[in-house]
């Protein structure tokens, strides 16, 4: 993966490019923002840009054995934690540490990224801080976090921060697109799953889009909260098809937002729905909305620990009860 074949994302790729270049490498780095926006890919081109055995100031070449192997994911001095189950555990931490004390085998660095860090366990990130506070020489950690704020402060004081935004519409279309979506097709997912590729792929996957415009005005016409849980209970249960409906409740959610807020419609993932939505944000009131709202958030910061849609919907329609 080069730096070019990144979609977005063009200043934090200059910050880490011209950080290479001039040398000035700090040793631990937290890549934060929200879900499924690259910044794992971003990773894997900065670790690129620094084992590529032809780069140029500009980029890592793509072609030569270094750059080819870290692609596969078989660079061997580059080695990515992701969790195992729930959690980045003390054991995979441990194996990976003593590693780290051995020179490269290829190198010139060696790299450890830690995807989804927030869900290191306490111990786990004990057991590496003694090595993020006196690193041994060239190595470079990446912890990789839609949470930092789950992360221990110890940890997050010895990192550089980089902060990662979403994409634009047009950037997650195309992005789609080049993974063989039709254009059709990426254009709903990009606009329902606002900025982030990682969202819009999954719905381009999991459900025909169709359905899930469907599933909102369904959401809109079931009067009563209770019967609104019972028909989502009734819709199955597989996981990656619940995560997907979720990021369909929450495009729903910021347009109730806009709708309540009286911003510009044309902004709107859902400009068919604006009529229902409309009567939903007269019945509920704004306080209503921006309890759902609250909802959506507390979702997004705990879906990692307990990805339980169910309970998530059933907060997220209590403001639609009656009172
Ligand atoms: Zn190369």
């Amino acid at each position: 993966m080069r730096f070019r074949d990144v979609v977005g994302h063009r200043s934090v790729i200059e910050v880490l490019r011209q950080m290479a270049i001039r040398d000035h490498l700090g040793h631990a780095w937290l890549f934060h923002g929200p879900e499924g926006v690259g910044k794992r890919t971003v990773a894997m081109a900065f670790l690129s840009f620094l084992v590529c055995r032809n780069r140029t100031e500009e980029d890592s070449c793509g072609e030569c054995l270094s750059c080819r192997q870290v692609d596969q994911g078989l660079f061997p001095d580059i080695e990515v934690l992701v969790p195992d189950g729930v959690f980045l555990k003390i054991e995979q931490v441990r194996n990976a540490m003593p590693r780290l004390y051995f020179p490269p085998v290829v190198g010139p660095v060696k790299g450890l990224v830690l995807d989804d860090a927030h869900r290191l366990k306490i111990e786990a990130a004990n057991a590496a801080l003694k090595t993020l506070e006196e690193p041994p020489p060239g190595v470079i950690f990446i912890l990789v976090t839609s949470a930092p704020d789950l992360l221990p402060r110890t940890v997050v004081s010895r990192c550089f921060p980089v902060a990662f935004g979403r994409l634009s519409t047009d950037e997650v279309r195309s992005l789609l697109v080049a993974r063989g979506i039709p254009g059709e097709t990426a254009q709903v997912a990009a606009l329902v799953a606002r900025g982030s590729p990682g969202s819009a792929m999954r719905l381009a996957q999991a459900e025909d889009l169709a359905e899930g415009e469907d599933l909102l005005r369904a959401l809109l016409d079931v009067p009563h909260v209770t019967a609104r849980f019972q028909w989502f209970e009734g819709l199955g249960r597989g996981r990656e098809q619940n995560l997907a409906r979720m990021v369909w409740i929450e495009s729903l959610v910021r347009d109730l937002l806009r709708v309540a807020l009286g911003l510009p419609e044309s902004e709107c993932a859902h400009p068919d729905l604006i009529r229902p939505m409309q009567a939903l944000v007269d019945r509920i009131g704004i306080d209503g909305v921006l309890e759902m709202a609250e909802a959506l958030l507390a979702w997004d910061r705990d879906w990692a620990y307990s990805p339980s849609v169910p309970l998530a919907l059933q907060r997220l329609l209590q403001p639609l009860s009656p009172p």
